[in-house]
This record gives C-alpha cells, sequence and structure tokens, in this order.
C-alpha cells in the first residue's frame, strides 16, 4: 500500500517538474522571441535615426522580404504536401498530383501576397494619408499649424520639410501684408480726420469768417496734397508687393539726373546751401524715373531734418567700376538704434518730431525698394545733430 502511495508521489512529481520545465521553457521561449522583436525594433529605430532610406529602398526590401518568406513557405508546404499524398498516387499520376498540389499553393501563395503586401504598402505609405489630411485643414486663418516631420529620414520627410518652409514664407508675408494694410488705414485716418475737422468748421464759420475761411482752405489743400503723396507711396509699395512695378531700363548719363535734382532743390528750398563736388560723366542702365525719384527722397529727407542755414551735399562718382551717389547733410542725424529701422515701413524716428515735418515713414522703404531692384546697395553713417551721410552704391 505505502509502496503504492510511493510510486503515485513520485510519478505526479515527475509530472509536476515536466509541467513545470515545458512551462517554464514556453515562458523563456516567450521571453526571448519578445526580447529578440525588441532588439529588432531597436536596431530598426537606431539605423532610422542615423541613416537615411529612401521610399524606394523600404518598399522594394519590404516585398523582397515578403515574397522570400511566402515562396520558402510555399515551397516547403509543396514538398510536405507531395511527400504526403505520393503514397496514394501511382507513379503515371505523379504529375497531375504535383499540378494540383502546385496550383493550390500558388493561388495561396497569390492571396497572401495580396493581402500582406496591400497592408505593407499602407503601412509605408500612410504618412501621405496624414499629411494629406493636415493639408487638408491648413486653410488661410490656420496658417501656423505645421507637417509632422519627426519620423523616419526619406523623401516623405524631404517633402513634408519643404512645405512647412513654404507656409513659414506665406506666413510671413500675409502677417507683412496685414501690418501694411492695418499701418496704411492708420495712416490715411489722420488727414481724413483733419479735412473733416475743417470741412465742419467751414461750414459752420466759414461763411462769415474770411480768416476761418482762408486758414480751412489752405489746411485743406495741404492736407490733400498730403494724402496725395501718401497714396502715391502706398500704391507704389503695393505694386512691388504684387510683382506689377515695372523697371524700364535705360542707358542714360547719371550726371544729367544729379543736375536736374540739384536744379529743383535749389528751387523750392532756399534755406540750406547745396553743394555739388563731384559729378562725374558716365554712363548708367537703369531706370531714369524711378533712380531719380530714389535720390529726391533722400535729398527731401535731408532737407526736412537738416535746420535752416545748414548744408546738403550730392556727389556722384565711380569708384571700383561702381556708381557712387552719396547725399550728405548737416542735420539732426539719426540714433543708433533708429538707424536700424529707418528702413522699415512706415517708421519715423522719434515720431513726433517728423511728423510735423509730413512725413509717412514709407520714403526710405521706397528708396531701398528701387536700389534692390538695380541690384544696389545702401549705406548710412550718423550722428546725432552732427549730420547724416547716405552712400547708394550701384552697378555700372
Ligand atoms: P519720413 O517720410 O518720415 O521722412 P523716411 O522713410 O524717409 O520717412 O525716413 C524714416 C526716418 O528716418 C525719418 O522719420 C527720419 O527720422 C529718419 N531720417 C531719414 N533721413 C534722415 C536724415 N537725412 N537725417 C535725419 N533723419 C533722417
Amino acid at each position: 500500500m505505502k509502496s503504492k502511495s510511493g510510486i503515485f508521489k513520485a510519478v505526479s512529481k515527475i509530472f509536476h517538474i515536466l509541467f513545470l520545465v515545458i512551462f517554464y521553457s514556453f515562458k523563456m521561449v516567450g521571453f526571448l522571441i519578445k526580447a529578440f522583436i525588441h532588439l529588432l525594433g531597436l536596431i530598426k529605430k537606431g539605423l532610422e535615426h542615423n541613416f537615411r532610406f529612401s521610399l524606394t529602398f523600404r518598399i522594394t526590401i519590404a516585398y523582397v522580404f515578403l515574397f522570400f518568406t511566402v515562396f520558402l513557405l510555399m515551397s516547403v508546404g509543396i514538398i510536405i504536401s507531395f511527400n504526403y499524398f505520393i503514397q496514394d498516387y501511382p507513379p503515371e499520376d505523379y504529375i497531375f498530383l504535383l499540378g494540383t498540389i502546385l496550383l493550390v499553393f500558388n493561388l495561396i501563395g497569390i492571396i497572401a501576397i495580396i493581402l500582406i503586401g496591400s497592408g505593407v504598402s499602407r503601412r509605408l505609405l500612410a504618412p501621405i494619408k496624414s499629411m494629406t489630411k493636415t493639408v487638408q485643414e491648413i486653410s488661410f486663418n490656420q496658417l501656423n499649424r505645421r507637417l509632422d516631420v519627426s519620423g523616419s529620414k526619406n523623401e516623405l520627410k524631404d517633402l513634408a520639410q519643404t512645405f512647412n518652409g513654404m507656409l513659414d514664407r506665406i506666413q510671413e508675408s500675409v502677417e507683412q501684408q496685414n501690418r501694411f494694410i492695418s499701418d496704411a488705414s492708420h495712416e490715411l485716418r489722420t488727414p481724413i480726420s483733419v479735412i473733416q475737422g475743417y470741412a465742419n468748421l467751414l461750414a459752420r464759420w466759414g461763411k462769415d469768417d474770411e480768416k476761418v475761411l482762408e486758414e480751412s482752405i489752405s489746411a485743406l489743400q495741404s492736407e490733400a496734397v498730403n494724402m496725395n503723396h501718401l497714396i502715391e507711396e502706398l500704391l507704389f509699395l503695393a505694386r512691388e508687393d504684387s510683382g506689377t512695378l515695372k523697371i524700364n531700363k535705360e542707358d542714360f548719363r547719371l550726371c544729367e539726373v544729379i543736375n536736374e535734382i540739384l536744379q529743383e532743390t535749389n528751387m523750392i528750398d532756399s534755406t540750406h546751401q547745396f553743394i555739388n563736388e563731384k559729378n562725374e560723366e558716365f554712363t548708367i542702365n537703369a531706370d531714369r524715373k524711378l533712380l531719380k525719384e530714389a535720390v529726391r527722397i533722400f535729398m527731401d529727407n535731408s532737407i526736412k531734418y537738416t535746420p535752416a542755414g545748414g548744408s546738403i551735399t550730392l556727389n556722384c562718382y565711380r569708384k571700383n567700376k561702381k556708381a557712387i551717389i552719396s547725399v550728405e547733410d548737416t542735420g539732426v542725424g539719426i540714433s543708433k538704434e533708429d538707424l536700424l529701422n529707418i528702413f522699415t515701413r512706415f517708421y519715423r524716428a522719434e515720431k513726433s518730431r517728423t511728423k510735423e515735418k509730413g512725413g509717412t515713414g514709407l520714403g526710405l522703404a521706397i528708396a531701398k525698394l528701387i536700389i534692390d531692384n538695380h541690384n544696389g546697395k545702401i549705406n548710412v553713417w550718423s550722428e546725432v545733430n552732427k549730420g547724416t551721410i547716405f552712400r547708394i552704391e550701384l552697378p555700372s
């Protein structure tokens, strides 16, 4: 009795041990498979992070792997099936047996390749779907959205980065346009309220009071001139922004333009001394009208910002195959902080000071556009209360 229970115990122990061995072996195998898959994932991540795999390469590798696996399994299946059924068939039916097995396995193989292949393609091209969705969602009011570029390095990442770069530029330009519109509206509001004020004054007192009548008419005239000037400047900038600004280049003698400007400024301003030390004779290829406009902007500024009695020197010469035009004044000068911004649209240094001089803050922005359109350069040197030098360099 004792020995029977002893045998039973021994057998149950053996089974227990066997169960534990099988259980832990399975666990171990499962763990090893998991570890292997994890390791493969890490290698894939590391490779994708450090190397660039093109989409074509990925698709090729994925399909080579897929075909290889399917063909391997098919071959094994064909051999096993042929071996299994061979006893039931006489030798003259072997060809028929092999044909049937091949047909069945080929059909299974094709279905497997279609199913797995479409899944693989979908996975590889999934970023295109998500990119399309994001692009569809980006509207004019949502220009701050960007495509996700955190994925692996391939052509799609390049495309996403290029698209994001384009969005950066569009966003910047839209913001610039919005700023311009709001600044322009703000600038136009002032002369309109002045005109409204004087029109009201005229309506109320103008008929009886001669002094009010004269003052209002002269104020209205001057505001109309200011407004006309501002609108001309705005139109110029709008033409440049929309790409419709026409540059009509021709060959002409620059000294003639400089002489014309000197004559005109001498005629309209007798409070400053105009000096011309150099006006060399040479021909330049540029838009005569626009270039004259640019030089006039510098001259007008020198007149505006140089107290009466001061001098303004306009020179023109050639140096290192470059045409140089310099405008130098003995005026109020520009501080270092303002120098960084004077070419920005609507920027006025010390706003109160320049507004009473009728400045719009657009002159230098326009002059810079003209010079830029001629592949030229503008340099400025200035010292507060001493004067300013603007030097234009143009290819000649
Ligand atoms: P604005 O119409 O106000 O003159 P600009 O764009 O021509 O506008 O000039 C921008 C600012 O640069 C001016 O407001 C003025 O403060 C400064 N500036 C330009 N030229 C001179 C100069 N020759 N001397 C002193 N300040 C100048």
